[in-house]
């Protein structure tokens, strides 16, 4: 060989130990990859359908699986019976993943993982609302509690039962532990209640009422709820807020009260015509009865809800007044003069003491309209039969004045009066006290200016007096 070969042959020797020695180093690293990256041994964990991560070995999940149990068990103090959500190891296919140690293993089981243990659920409305209790016990003892409460400062001797307005039951079942409460925490939730958000924008020909009515509220809830809003002062667009704070379960308490209640008496009208029109006399005096109601009250969250009469024991019957009511009529035929020093009419007179100190007729002031009559100031003044009061003031001349309509046409007038006694649009029976007796307006001493009016005239009294 010459010395060029030589050299040639010694570059291919060189060459091939180094293609040897860079293989070597890649097998190596393909080697190294393979053991970090499980190629074909891996297992995801799968909770609720889901992949969580990866393990090496299935084993190594189900010990996982049964220290965090032991964990849960030891923590809760409950006898758990099993996982919540479903953990399956489920072989990977899936090339270069990496996997967990035992330990990552067991924190993500912790964290994922949710027991069930036999408890028991306290049921609202079906199932509408639930909580979940360690025992049934537990559960019973949260009904218990707020019947207690409910019923804390009530009469236990008109309770006649004690009840929930909802469905309300207690049944064993396995919960998660994680969901378990205090009874204390579960009756707190329950006397705050639910709050449900609402309100109404106010449309027209709307009144508070009528909200209150649609939403089933009496003006009284409604206002407390809306403290700033006038029910007077509704107007068109305005939000009303329907924000009722009721608590989840309402205890019901049917009372049994017996109360004293008064029966009104009626009161019969007989019509005679021993009475002028627009007199009446009692004949028997009427009376209210009496009645011992017992009612069945229903009470939920301090208001009634219903209230039914049960029993109704009549104590004393009310006695029914009786009235005779007149339907006689003044005759207007006057009596003959003869009788002046009494008559003889159906006027009673005015007073009861009765001295003419100045005659109806022409005298010489002048005509005089009425009879005077001897009266100190003071003296009681009677209705000359029934009628109604159509004047109780001063008029004119005639100082304090009360006239009677008598109907027919007939009027009485009483003059110079002191004081009143009735006022106009009273009725008045024949002989009732109507006034006082005076010296009021044009007169020269206390006396009682009297006189019949019969169709707007006056006539001589006396004829008219019985
Ligand atoms: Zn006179």
């Amino acid at each position: 060989m010459n010395n060029l070969t030589a050299k040639f042959m010694k570059f291919i020797e060189s060459n091939g130990s180094k293609k040897y020695f860079f293989g070597g180093i890649a097998v190596a690293i393909l080697i190294l990859f393979a053991c970090t990256f499980s190629l074909s041994t891996s297992y995801a964990v799968v909770i609720d359908g889901k992949t969580a991560g990866h393990v090496s070995s299935a084993t190594a999940l189900n010990q996982a699986m049964a220290a965090a149990k032991e964990k849960a068990q030891q923590e809760s103090g409950m006898e758990i019976t099993g996982p919540y959500n479903t953990v399956k190891a489920e072989v990977s296919h899936s090339l270069f993943t990496s996997t967990m140690s035992y330990n990552e293993l067991k924190t993500l089981l912790e964290e994922k993982v949710e027991w069930l243990a036999p408890g028991a659920v306290l049921n609202v409305n079906n199932g509408e609302i639930q909580f979940a209790v360690a025992t049934e016990e537990d559960g019973q003892k949260v009904l218990d509690k707020l019947k207690e409460t409910a019923t804390a400062n009530v009469d236990a001797s008109v309770v006649k039962s004690v009840d929930f307005q909802e469905e309300v039951s207690v049944e064993a079942a396995n919960v998660k532990v994680s969901e378990i409460q205090s009874v204390d925490k579960i009756i707190e939730q329950i006397q705050e209640g639910k709050e449900e958000v609402k309100t109404h924008v106010v449309e027209e020909g709307e009144s508070f009422w009528m909200i209150a009515h649609n939403n089933n509220m009496s003006v009284d809830e409604l206002q407390k709820l809306n403290a700033d809003i006038v029910p007077e002062r509704l107007q068109i667009g305005q939000e009303i807020s329907l924000t009722k704070q009721e608590p989840l379960v309402s205890v019901v308490i049917t009372k049994e009260v017996t109360v004293e209640e008064s029966i009104a008496h009626s009161t019969e009208y007989k019509d005679t015509s021993s009475l002028l029109k627009g007199e009446t006399k009692v004949v028997t005096k009427g009376s209210d009865g009496k009645k011992e109601v017992t009612y069945e009250v229903k009470e939920a969250n301090g208001s009634t809800i219903e209230k039914n009469v049960i029993n109704e024991v009549v104590v004393a019957e009310p006695v029914t007044e009786v009235v005779n009511r007149g339907t006689g009529s003044i005759q207007l035929s006057s009596r003959s003069a003869s009788n002046s020093n009494g008559g003889s009419g159906v006027l009673a007179w005015p007073l009861s003491s009765n001295k003419i100190t100045s005659p109806y007729g022409t005298r010489s002031r002048g005509f005089h309209s009425g009879i005077d009559l001897q009266a100190k100031t003071g003296t009681s003044v009677y209705a000359s039969a029934g009628g109604k009061v159509v004047l109780a003031s001063w008029y004119y001349g005639y100082g304090n004045c009360i006239v009677i309509d008598h109907g027919n046409g007939i009027k009485t007038r009483y003059a110079h009066l002191s004081s009143y006694k009735v006022k106009v649009g009273d009725t008045v029976s024949r002989g009732q006290l109507i006034a006082l007796s005076g010296n009021t307006g044009n007169s020269t001493g206390p006396h009682l200016h009297f006189e019949v009016i019969v169709n707007g005239s006056t006539k001589n009294p006396v004829n008219y007096l019985k």
